[in-house]
């Protein structure tokens, strides 16, 4: 799935129901929601924040899902074409840091 795949799908769920796309400020609440959501899981696999005895073993995956699924709510709202964005930010990031790193060796 493309990432204008994933807009579409979105758009086709979102446009089904009369209160559409939330505004971008609920949106962006959201997403703090969201990341926040991911960093518990982090805090609980990496962090020193344990989880409490009995609590259930979160699933980092789908909390980035969610993440993505607000970015492409906020994206779809005003109209962004997120297939485009990333691929002018990969370019970006190709150049500016192509001597950055250490290569590994073929
Ligand atoms: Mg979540």
């Amino acid at each position: 799935m493309t990432l204008s795949d994933a807009q579409r799908r979105v758009d086709a769920w979102i446009s089904q129901f009369e209160e559409g796309y939330f505004d971008p400020l609920t949106n962006m609440t959201r997403l703090a929601e969201e990341v926040g959501e991911l960093a518990r899981e982090v805090n609980h696999r990496f962090g020193q924040k344990t989880k409490k005895p009995g609590e259930a073993e979160g699933d980092m995956g789908m909390e980035m899902a969610d993440i993505l699924f607000v970015l492409i709510c906020m994206a779809n709202r005003e109209g962004i074409d997120l297939e485009d964005s990333f691929a002018r930010m990969m370019a970006k990031v190709e150049g500016r840091d192509a001597k950055r790193w250490t290569r590994k060796r073929e």
